[in-house]
């Protein structure tokens, strides 16, 4: 398949689980990709050698998020990397991916916890969207990921629930802004996918067998489930689309 040929995307935490699915997933379609990483520089390096096997082009770029200044220090790095490839900074696709967990009570929640959830998941891409904007083409993809906690009443994680209605509703906003130059602005709810982030429950016999019985297929998602829906809101076959959050739980609590 080849319908992101000649685009240039930019993943955020895709050194492992949904991220890394969905960069190998825009590789397959022909995107050169930046596979961003918080700090295991190995694991990325391991996702840019699998897309080169693949016969797809990719680099790797490591750099904590959550800040304005975080987010300016990886386009400085994205900016040197994209003019040796292709002589300017421009980039087509922004998939807003690097999060965090918080399996804590609400009771339990600490300022820490809260700041650090809070600060990952909103002001990560809420200044990596602002600091993208002048470097993304006319016609390009701005893909968050939000989660389906924002329907469905999950205890036990308010805090992360929060911060992912807030992702939606900075994509809402920015649809409208946008969509004079093309650029469509989605997000994609997951429900439990099998990834790191609920190692402690995929352990769990009860655990699985919760994350499971969510979906109506019964079944854990998998990265990839989540990578195929990316791909299609990279394409231009989502033209159509701007401003939406799409759920991609499996049916979950429907
Ligand atoms: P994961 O923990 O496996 O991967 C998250 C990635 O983000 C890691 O590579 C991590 O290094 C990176 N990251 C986290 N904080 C960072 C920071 N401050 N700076 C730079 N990088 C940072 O998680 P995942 O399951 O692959 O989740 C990916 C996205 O999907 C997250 O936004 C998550 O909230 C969302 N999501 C996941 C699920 C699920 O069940 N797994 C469900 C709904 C939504």
């Amino acid at each position: 398949m080849n319908g992101l040929n000649g685009k240039m995307a930019l993943v955020t935490g895709a050194s492992r689980g949904i991220g890394r699915a969905i960069a190998l997933r825009l590789a397959e379609e022909g995107a050169v990709v930046a596979v961003h990483y918080g700090s295991n520089h190995d694991a990325a390096a391991e996702v840019v050698r699998q897309i080169g096997q693949l016969g797809g082009e990719a680099f790797a770029i490591g750099q904590e998020l959550g800040t304005a200044a975080g987010a300016a220090k990886l386009f400085e790095e994205l900016d040197l990397a994209l003019e040796r490839r292709t002589g300017e900074k421009y980039f087509d696709i922004l998939v807003n991916n690097a999060g965090v967990g918080l399996p804590v009570a609400f009771e339990e929640t600490t300022e820490a916890d809260f700041d650090l959830v809070m600060n990952t998941n909103v002001k990560g891409p809420f200044f990596l969207i602002q600091q993208a904007l002048h470097r993304l083409r006319d016609g390009g993809r701005i893909i968050n990921l939000s989660s389906a906690v924002t329907r469905i009443s999950l205890p036990g994680v308010a805090a992360y629930s929060m911060s992912k209605g807030a992702v939606n509703t900075l994509t809402l906003s920015l649809s409208t802004q946008l969509a004079p130059r093309g650029i469509t602005v989605n997000a994609l709810q997951p429900g439990f996918v099998a990834t790191d982030m609920n190692k402690a429950m995929l352990q769990d016999e009860s655990g699985y067998r919760f994350g499971a019985g969510y979906s109506s297929f019964g079944r854990w998602g998998e990265p990839s489930d989540i990578a195929d829906v990316a791909a299609f809101l990279a394409s231009s076959d989502s033209r159509w689309i701007t401003g939406q959050c799409i759920d991609a739980s499996g049916g979950s609590h429907l």
